[in-house]
């Protein structure tokens, strides 16, 4: 069957694949699976945002849903009002860190967690089947609005953090909202913590005037200047919709969010004296190795944020998330929360007294290298199925893709779900090593690619 959601949701360039049409029985089928209540919806800041929104609201109302509008918010500000809400679901109109062009609609479940494969499969049945569950005049409700979805997850985070002693530090940080939804959140929220503030394209406009939303290091490069020319402790740079957060330590240097979310999870796990971290099989080893060095335990699931928080509530974990800066609190709720990631390393550096640059000396260093390799999507299992028959005899881990580990470093190889290639991931202590890791990768998936498009 053809796929509709990619790893987080639907997405397109707005009017060519992501159409009104579509957001619309998107949206219908999506309320079908439901089988009606309330669905919240809301969006980030991008220009299409209304239009799809008032689509996919219409959409729903045609199946008997109740449509809560919260405006514009971050995605995880939608998820705890649907987690702590009489909802049977969110749609979220959001294209998280593309291009303004680009828009997209993500499903989020009664209990705000981002749907799982079998839900999208669902509603992927009844969008091709225009199965809809219609209703008559007599059943279509009005939609509703709401305005304080913002301020509960603000309370609701400083719930989770030590709010008193980051007050007391009194920190001066840097703020990069990145002109998206991050704009409505989390000024007001580092506000509350007692924050000095310098605020960067802190305001909300989908064109994104500052920079595009993907919070690496080349859009970063005002932020990492303010920092480094101010007194400022930390730079923090949200995404499109706010789901994802990236440091800036107190020198201006960008910290890869391997390196961020390893510190949280080290800090996490002495705190509670050990406990469960969850994160993709492709996360770097250094997440792997401040975790157990400090008492804890690493569990490794295939890739997708919404894969990483249904096994972290499965196993009572205490901490987990993606290196792209999506970090998941299981305290605060199951998904990806910029605003919440924040205010956890805000709490870290003033309950440690200590600067972002030194603390992170407690992180293992490690060197990856990422390689992409173009495979025509027919012949993919079939080249997967050859490779393993080639890695015969060596210890490999499948939990997503085949993932080579040697004594000094690993090499992952994954075939992309939405894109006609391979990924290639070597790592290893050593920067020499990595590279041929990844060198050695290339070529033997190259290589079968080729024998296999002869049909050898
Ligand atoms: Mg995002």
């Amino acid at each position: 069957m053809t796929r509709l959601f990619g790893t987080n949701g639907v997405r397109g360039v707005v009017n060519e694949t992501m159409t009104i049409d579509l957001a619309t029985d998107l949206s219908r089928a999506i309320g079908t699976f439901f089988g009606g209540g309330k669905v919240a919806i809301g969006c980030d800041t991008r220009t299409s945002g209304d239009m799809l929104k008032s689509a996919s609201v219409s959409g729903l109302l045609s199946v008997g849903c109740c449509a809560v509008d919260l405006s514009t918010v971050p995605s995880p500000t939608l998820q705890l009002e649907v987690k702590n809400g009489d909802y049977s679901g969110g749609i979220i109109i959001t294209a998280s860190h593309n291009p303004p062009e680009f828009n997209g609609m993500k499903c989020v479940d009664s209990e705000g967690m981002e749907m799982d494969k079998a839900g999208e499969e669902a509603i992927e049945a009844i969008y091709f089947s225009k199965h809809f569950h219609e209703v008559g005049w007599e059943a279509y409700r009005n939609h509703e609005k709401k305005v304080d979805a913002v301020d509960n997850y603000i309370s609701s985070i400083l719930k989770n953090v030590d709010a008193k002693s980051v007050k007391r530090a009194g920190l001066k940080v840097v703020l990069d909202c990145a002109n998206g939804a991050a704009c409505f959140s989390s000024p007001r929220l580092l506000e509350r913590l007692g924050c000095e503030m310098v605020l960067l394209n802190e305001v909300p406009d989908g064109t994104f005037p500052g920079h595009n939303s993907e919070p690496i290091p080349e859009n970063l490069t005002e932020l990492m200047e303010v920092v480094t020319g101010s007194d400022a402790v930390l730079g923090i740079a949200h995404d499109g919709d706010a789901d994802r957060s990236i440091f800036v330590d107190e020198k201006g240097n960008y910290v890869p969010g391997d390196k961020s979310m390893a510190l949280v999870a080290k800090r996490i796990v002495e705190e509670r004296s050990g406990g469960l971290v969850v994160t993709p099989v492709s996360s770097s080893s250094c997440v792997e190795e401040a975790v157990t060095g400090s008492g804890g335990e690493i569990r490794y699931t295939a890739v997708g944020s919404p894969i990483v928080a249904r096994v972290m509530k499965a196993t009572d974990a205490v901490f987990g998330g993606e290196e792209n800066g999506g970090l998941i609190f299981p305290e605060h709720q199951y998904c990806r929360d910029g605003g919440m990631a924040a205010a956890k390393v805000v709490e870290l550096l003033a309950l440690s007294g200590e600067q972002l640059s030194s603390l992170l000396q407690e992180v293992p260093v490690y060197h990856n290298v990422k390689n992409k390799v173009h495979c025509p999507n027919e012949i993919k299992s079939g080249v997967l199925e050859r490779l393993s028959r080639e890695l015969e005899g060596k210890e490999v881990d499948t939990t997503d893709g085949l993932k080579v580990l040697y004594t000094d470093g690993w090499v992952l190889f994954r075939a992309s779900g939405t894109e006609p290639l391979f990924r290639v991931f070597a790592e290893s202590k050593s920067q020499g090593r990595a590279k041929e890791l990844a060198d050695e990768g290339v070529r033997i998936i190259a290589d079968l690619i080729e024998s296999r498009k002869k049909g050898s």
